[in-house]
Formats: structure tokens, sequence, C-alpha cells
């Protein structure tokens, strides 16, 4: 198999953590197949389901009865899963190796002072001018947010060491493997495209990753046991990714067109009252969640997420209450608080993902 044909294998088209959007994970020629999430608890589901529509209706009053048409609602709705690949499996953790700070690093002030972060993991940004302009304040300022998110879970913390604005000649995914061509003794742990990525797949789902092997003797001090320690880690994430997004029907379509959500918006719950928060139109029973506790949240999340991801031997099934994950989490794969029914608060404080991925993130530190 060879490197782009690998590559592509890694591809994640997520980020739609647990119901407010689909997640997914594609592989090219592969069948895709749609699967509903396991149920472990049937009456809690249905408690979910009422708590939620009750809700739903809570903030429903003036546009009409909310109508489910998706049996899983309250829980991740449907993934997008592929076949059993072998480049999923996890290989031999590589032993441990000293990596030089590139010289010419130009690393940005972490925010916080307080904490002294155990390792940072390095990112250069790269903007795709052909999507959606985003500067260097905002880049610098959602890194520190989504640093801050990562310190929390696990003292390492981003920081953006470069910053380049540029209009690709060809796929997105090229920006990344010239910059790494072009930086080779400079290499940063990951590279951060804020693009709506190729065939607009960041626009869809907000974001996705994949990884691309560094020049040989480059070894990443964050390895890890997936795809090995020579990897760059790559991000591809629609900045202005709207979360919990209600009355437009498509992610595509700039303005509402209704006042109600609708066409699987809002947890797939049709009806639910839109509202203005944090710039756009947002479904009414979102706007206390942490994910829209500030403009960029989700997008800071969504950066964690996919940076992550790498970490998790299961592709879609590292994300948090998937089958694999409770099962993990059941047998103690991580001693990180676990609920037993699903939480949305939960699963949005683990951006999504499993806990014992960032225990994976830490291990596979090796500074
Ligand atoms: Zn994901």
């Amino acid at each position: 198999m060879n490197d782009w044909t690998k590559m592509m294998n890694t591809l994640d088209l997520s980020r739609t953590i647990n119901g407010f959007k689909s997640q997914g994970q594609k592989l090219l020629g592969s069948q895709e197949e749609v699967v509903g999430l396991r149920i472990r608890h049937p009456f809690l589901l249905l408690r979910s389901v009422l708590l939620i529509s009750l809700l739903a209706l809570a903030c429903n009053l003036s546009v009409g009865v909310a109508t489910s048409h998706n049996e899983t609602i309250g829980l991740a709705t449907t993934e997008v899963l592929e076949a059993p690949s072998l480049e999923q499996l996890p290989s031999e953790l590589p032993g441990e190796t000293l990596l030089s700070t590139p010289a010419g690093s130009q690393a940005a002030p972490s925010p916080n002072a307080s904490i002294q972060p155990i390792g940072v993991f390095k990112l250069a940004v790269i903007v795709d001018l052909s999507s959606e302009l985003v500067s260097r304040e905002q880049a610098h300022r959602v890194v520190a947010e989504a640093d801050q998110i990562l310190l929390d879970q696990t003292g390492i913390g981003f920081t953006m060491v470069d910053f380049v604005e540029i209009t690709p000649d060809s796929r997105v995914i090229d920006l990344a493997s010239d910059y790494i061509a072009t930086h080779p003794e400079n290499l940063p742990n990951g590279i951060l495209i804020f693009s709506f990525g190729d065939e607009n797949t960041a626009r869809s789902y907000g974001g996705y990753f994949l990884t691309l092997p560094a020049p040989a003797g480059f070894v990443n001090e964050y390895v890890s046991s997936t795809y090995g320690d020579n990897q760059i880690y790559v991000a591809i994430n629609h900045f202005g990714h709207r979360y919990a997004a209600c009355g437009y029907g498509d992610e595509e379509v700039d303005a509402p067109v209704q006042a109600s959500s609708f066409n699987g918006e809002c947890r797939n719950l049709d009806g639910v009252a839109c509202v203005e928060n944090n710039g756009y139109s947002m479904c009414c029973n979102a706007v206390d969640n942490l994910y829209a506790s500030t403009p960029t949240y989700f997008t800071a999340s969504s950066i964690v997420h996919e940076f992550l991801h790498p970490f998790g031997p299961n592709g879609v099934e590292d994300h948090y209450y998937t089958p694999t994950c409770n099962q993990a989490m059941a047998e103690e794969a991580s001693l990180r608080r676990y609920s037993e029914e699903f939480s949305l608060e939960e699963s949005e404080s683990y951006n999504g993902l499993c806990p014992y991925v960032y225990d994976n993130l830490e291990f596979g530190y090796r500074p």
C-alpha cells in the first residue's frame, strides 16, 4: 500500500460530536456502512429521549410540535464506518528517541501562565485562502483555546509555531506535504489547515485528520502506537463551522431559511426553535452546552479532536460512547471519569472522544 493510499485510509470525516452533527470515517474504495449506536440501557435511552424531547418542546412552543425521525435521539445518531483495515491496527511502539527543538521555532506565548505544560505539541497553521479567511490573530486565539482544553485533560498543550497563508494549486492535503518538504529541518508535531477541505469535507463535517510520513530521521515526540513515530499529524478544520446550526438545512447554506430545525438539525429533531447565538442561528436547546460556551469553542474542540484521533487505535470507534469505548472503559482502559449512561456534558468535555485516547497521548509523549 503506497503512502497515498495509507494516508487516505487515515482520513477521518469527523466531527459531529454525538449528535449535533453526524460523525464518521471513510475509506476510499471501501463500502460505507451506516450503523446506529449500541444501546446499553434501553430504559435509560427512552428516558433520555423523553427528557430531550421535553427540552426541545420547552424552547419550541412558538413553532409547533417537534417530531422525531430518528430513534436514537439523545445519543449519537449515526456513524459512517469502514471495513477493517490493517492500516488501523496498532503497531509496535518504537523505542524512545530524543528530538531536539527545531531551531527557529517561533513559539507563541501560552495563555496558561500559571500552568506549566508537561509537553508542548507544536502546530504549524496553514490558512487555505481559497476557502475562508482566518487571520493570524484568530488562529492564535483558537489554538490558545484548544491549548487550554488539552492542558486541562493531559497537561500537554498546543502552541502555534508558524502561520502561513496560501492558495492551493491542487489538493488541500498537498499544502501539508509541501510544508513538510520545505521545512525538513524545522518540522512541527502537527499541521493545522483551516480550509473547507478537499471535496468540501471539512465544511460538511467540521474537520478530518490524516497523517503524513516525515523525512527519514524525523521522530515525532508524540508517538502514535497506531501510526508510528515518524508521522506528522495533520488536521483540516473548518474554522467557521456552526455548532448546532438551526434553520439552514445544510452546512453550505449561509443564511437560515426558517426559524426552526429541519433536515437532521438539532440532533435530528425537526421543529426545534432557532435562536441567535454566537453570531448565527442555533438550536435553542444547545445554547447552554459547553461547545457553545464561546464563539470558537467548537472549533477549538474540533482541533483537539482531530489531533487526538491518531492516538486511538480504532478510528471512529474511539469516539465517546461507542460500543468499543464502552467496553474498553468497563475494562478500565482509562481511570478517567465515565458515566454509566450517555452524557452530553461528558461527551463534550472529552471533545467527543473516548477517554483512553487522552491516556494514549500522554503515554505516547517521548520528550
Ligand atoms: Zn472523530
